[in-house]
């Protein structure tokens, strides 16, 4: 796990992690600072409500334009959807 510190811009700590052989910058938010504004997580595909704390992770190679809002669970289970995609992609059918 690499500390990140390109925080400037978007304010406050952030790290960065390593998925799918590239690099993400992600942050904490507590909650949302702009009240009504609402945000689709591409991890369920569900709305995150207003208020409630997420992550918010961008690729590097997309820049802060690109950021997404998740879910915290949802971050956290990332690789367990995707390696489920692969596996049942994969998988023999019966
Ligand atoms: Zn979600």
């Amino acid at each position: 796990m690499q500390q990140g510190d390109h925080g400037d811009r978007y304010g406050g700590a952030q790290r960065t992690e390593t998925w799918q052989g590239e690099e993400w910058y992600v942050r904490l938010v507590a909650g949302a600072s702009a009240p009504g504004k609402r945000y689709r997580c591409p991890g369920c595909d569900q709305e995150i409500p207003p208020g409630a704390p997420h992550v918010v992770a961008w690729p590097e190679w997309g820049g802060v334009d690109d950021r997404r809002h998740w879910h915290k669970a949802c971050w956290n289970a990332k690789d367990r959807r995707t390696s489920r995609v692969q596996r049942s992609r994969n998988a023999p059918r019966y």
